[in-house]
C-alpha cells in the first residue's frame, strides 16, 4: 500500500536514500498543509520529475471521497479507504450572529448571505465503534477497524481543499481553512488513543495544521484508561464527556461501557485531569423524551456537577428510523436548561446541524445501516 505523502519519515528515509533535499520535503509539505492543494497535478510548484518520482510510492491522501451531501450550514463528507471501509466527517458552517440565534427545534435556522466566521470539522477516529451506546447509529455499526492517524488527517486537508474550492480566499488574500475540529464523527477516540494523539500533534504543528489547542476538542463516552493517558501525557485539548445521565443506573441502560468504568470512578479522574489542566470539561447530555430529559434528572445534574469546573451542552436526540427513541420537546429541553441554570451551571442547547444531512450526532452510519436494516 502507498504511503501518505505527509508522512514525514517515509518522506525522510526517501530523503536519505535518494537524495531527496529537504527544501524538497518542504515544498510537498506547504503544498499539501498550507496551499491546500491535494491532487498532484495541482502541485505547480514541485517538478515535474518529482512529482513522478512520488506518484510511485506515495499517495496525496489516504482516503478517497465517494459522496458528499451538501446542506445550508453543513457539507457531510463520505471517504472510503484505502482497503474500502466507509467513514465520515461533517463540515459545520457557522455564520455570524450564529451566537444569537434562539434555539428550535423545527425551524433551522437561514444563515444563507450570512458572514462566515468559524469552521468546524466533526471527524471520525474509527471504522464503527465497539461501544455500543443505545441511542448511536455508529455503534450499531459494530466495530470493524481504528482509523490510522494519515486517515484522520486526511479529512482534514480534504474538508481544506474543499472549503477553498467553494468559499475561495478571505479578504485579506489567505485561505480559509478548518479552524475547530472536532472528534464527535464515527468511534470512540479515547479507544484509538495513538493515531488520535499522533493526529492532534500535526493538527497543531505550526509547519502543518496550526490549529490551536483550544480548538480541538476530543470526545468520549468515559474511558478511564484514555482520560489517565490524557493527564500523564499532558494532552491540552478540549475534553468533553459524553456524560447523557446523571447516576449510574440509567447511564450503565444507555451506555453498557459505563459497567466498565462506574460514574463515580470516572468522575474521580475528570477531576483529576481538571485539576492537573485547569481546563473545564464539556458535558454532553443527550435529551431523550421521557427517558432523559425529566426535571427530576435536571437537579440530580445539578447536584452531580456542583462545584465542578462544567459546561453542560444539551444534545436534542437526533432521531433515527432503526432506533426507538424520541427527540424530547422544546419546552422539557427549555425548563431542563433553567433547571440547570438556577443550579449555577453553565448550558447551552446544541443546534443539531446536518440533520439534513444525515450527519448528525449519532446520525453518521446512518445510510449503512439503513442498507443492513432493508436488506
Ligand atoms: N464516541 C465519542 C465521540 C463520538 S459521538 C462519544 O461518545 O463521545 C459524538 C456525540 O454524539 C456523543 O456525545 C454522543 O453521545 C452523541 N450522540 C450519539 N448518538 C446520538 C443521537 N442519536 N442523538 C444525539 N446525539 C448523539
Ligand atoms: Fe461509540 Fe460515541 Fe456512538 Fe457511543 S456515542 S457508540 S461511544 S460513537
Amino acid at each position: 500500500m502507498k504511503t501518505p505523502l505527509f508522512d514525514t519519515s517515509a518522506l525522510q528515509s526517501r530523503a536519505t536514500s535518494h537524495q531527496l533535499p529537504p527544501f524538497k520535503v518542504k515544498q510537498i509539505f506547504f503544498e499539501l498543509f498550507k496551499n491546500q492543494r491535494i491532487h498532484r497535478e495541482e502541485m505547480t510548484t514541485l517538478s515535474k520529475d518529482l512529482k513522478a518520482e512520488l506518484a510511485q510510492s506515495f499517495t496525496p491522501l489516504s482516503l478517497s471521497i465517494i459522496e458528499t451531501v451538501k446542506s445550508d450550514t453543513t457539507t457531510k463528507f463520505v471517504f472510503q479507504t484505502l482497503d474500502g471501509y466507509i467513514v465520515e466527517a461533517m463540515l459545520m458552517l457557522h455564520r455570524q450572529d450564529e451566537k444569537y440565534a434562539p434555539y428550535s427545534a423545527t425551524s433551522p435556522r437561514k444563515v444563507a448571505g450570512r458572514k462566515l466566521n468559524r469552521i468546524t470539522l466533526c471527524i471520525s477516529s474509527q471504522v464503527g465503534c465497539p461501544v455500543n451506546c443505545l441511542f448511536c447509529i455508529t455503534g450499531k455499526l459494530g466495530f470493524t477497524r481504528n482509523l490510522s492517524w494519515d486517515e484522520i488527517i486526511s479529512q482534514i486537508l480534504y474538508a481544506n481543499r474543499r472549503i477553498q474550492q467553494q468559499f475561495g480566499k478571505k479578504e485579506d488574500g489567505s485561505l480559509r481553512a478548518v479552524r475547530n475540529v472536532v472528534f464527535m464523527g464515527m468511534g470512540e477516540p479515547l479507544l484509538n488513543y495513538d493515531n488520535v494523539i499522533q493526529s492532534i500533534e500535526i493538527m497543531l504543528a505550526q509547519e502543518r495544521l496550526s490549529l490551536g489547542r483550544r480548538h480541538i476538542t476530543i470526545s468520549t463516552a468515559g474511558i478511564i484508561p484514555g482520560i489517565k493517558r490524557l493527564i500523564a501525557d499532558k494532552v491540552q485539548v478540549k475534553l468533553a464527556l459524553s456524560l447523557h445521565a446523571p447516576h449510574q443506573v440509567l447511564r450503565e441502560k444507555l451506555m453498557p461501557i459505563a459497567k466498565a468504568y462506574p460514574l463515580p470512578a470516572l468522575m474521580e479522574v475528570i477531576d483529576e485531569y481538571v485539576a492537573a489542566t485547569d481546563n473545564r470539561i464539556f458535558y454532553e447530555y443527550i435529551m431523550i423524551k421521557g427517558i432523559t430529559d425529566t426535571p427530576a434528572l435536571a437537579h440530580e445534574l445539578v447536584s452531580l456537577l456542583a462545584g465542578r469546573l462544567a459546561h453542560v451542552n444539551l444534545i436534542p436526540y437526533n432521531p433515527n428510523p432503526v432506533l426507538d427513541f424520541l427527540e424530547s420537546d422544546v419546552k422539557n429541553i427549555q425548563l431542563f436548561k433553567q433547571i440547570l441554570e438556577k443550579g449555577w451551571l453553565t448550558v447551552t442547547v446544541r443546534e443539531s446541524m446536518g440533520r439534513e444531512a444525515k450527519g448528525a450526532c449519532g446520525q453518521l452510519g446512518w445510510e449503512n445501516v439503513k442498507k443492513r436494516v432493508s436488506e
